[in-house]
């Protein structure tokens, strides 16, 4: 698949951008470098102006709702049989993870996603569905299987089984991560245990020192099987990919620095993927190269914060996203 093909297959790639609110830590006096519009962010600095386009803007004041409406159409492709790739990117703080999880009353994508797949299987009577789920995270290259039947502890250095899983290309030209939990969900109160379960596996699976969450890219997969005249399998991935600010900017050395050569590898690589879908040379895009591609659907959720202070990486991540548009 060249870039050239991929530009013919318009419209599969969407890029949102995402405006965190100020908190109250954030300095409050001077003005915002970053003005919106509903699809259109200007960032403004030291008297140089760049303008960035993307599908659709949430300013600071979107709700989850707001966010959630836009992604729906998304995910009746999934249900239709498409593979869909729904990718939180952005600073360190800005908002993946609110996104992407949500908190208690405010929640994201992910558990709205699943609740609508239910809530459309049990409203679609021409179809019946059948739904499973596997949640991985990814860490200087390692694979963790957050819902592995016992989760051990252990550092990354110290690697377990539970994060050597390998990446197969199956004779269908599907990607299949060997080994890794792929529970059956029944019903929603049985995915929303499990969902929960692989972000308590999340948190505890590495050295929490460091703040590894901040850095390791977490991946929900939701396999979606729609049996009517024949099977049909589409695989939806939610991730939430680990931002790389804080340890370059440090100066951090051993481990640190490794982490974020392995960080911005993958997110290159990524961005590769995304705009040509032509190398597969990190682990993230080795798993993701069957739902990247021709037919597949990818929508991108760039975060940004107001700050002046993080004006550059806010350039940097709408950067990124242009190219991957
Ligand atoms: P990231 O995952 O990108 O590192 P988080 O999702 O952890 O960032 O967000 C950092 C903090 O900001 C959290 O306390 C989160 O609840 C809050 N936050 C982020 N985005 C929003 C938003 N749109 N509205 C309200 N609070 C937000
Ligand atoms: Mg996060």
């Amino acid at each position: 698949i060249d870039l050239k093909e991929l530009g013919q297959n318009s419209g599969s790639i969407r890029v949102f951008c995402r405006e965190r609110p100020l908190v109250q830590t954030n300095n409050l006096k001077t003005k915002s470098p970053v003005t919106v519009e509903q699809e259109k962010i200007a960032v403004e600095s030291v008297g140089i102006k760049k303008e960035f386009s993307v599908d659709r803007v949430f300013d600071q004041e979107s709700t989850q709702e707001d966010v959630f409406q836009e992604v729906k159409p998304i995910l009746r492709s999934a249900l239709d049989g498409h593979n869909v790739c729904i990718l939180a990117f952005g600073q360190t703080g800005t908002g993946k993870t609110y996104t992407m999880e949500g908190t208690d009353g405010k929640l994201g994508i992910v558990p709205r996603a699943i609740q609508e797949l239910f809530s459309h299987a049990s409203e679609d009577s021409s179809s019946a569905y059948s739904f499973s789920i596997s949640m991985l995270e990814v860490y200087l290259g390692s694979l963790s299987d957050l819902l592995a039947p016992r989760q051990p502890l252990f550092r990354p250095t110290e690697c377990s089984t539970a994060c050597n899983l390998s990446i197969l290309a199956t004779k269908s030209g599907a990607v299949e991560v060997e080994g890794l939990t792929d529970v059956s969900i029944p019903d929603l109160k049985k995915a929303n245990q499990w969902y929960c379960r692989g972000r308590r596996a999340r948190s505890t699976s590495w050295t929490n020192v460091n703040d590894v969450s901040s850095r390791s890219h977490c991946l929900t997969r939701i396999t979606i099987r729609r049996h009517g005249a024949t099977e049909e399998v589409s695989k939806l991935w939610l991730i939430d990919l680990g931002g790389s600010k804080r340890l370059l900017k440090t100066g951090a050395s051993g481990l640190t620095m490794d982490e974020g050569k392995a960080i911005n590898l993958s997110l290159s690589a990524l961005g590769d993927v995304i705009a040509a879908l032509r190398r597969k040379n990190s682990k993230l895009t080795q798993i993701l190269s069957d739902s990247l591609g021709d037919g597949s659907k990818v929508l991108m959720v760039v975060h940004i914060s107001p700050c002046e202070d993080d004006v550059g990486e806010t350039v940097c991540s709408l950067s990124f996203a242009n190219r991957a548009r």
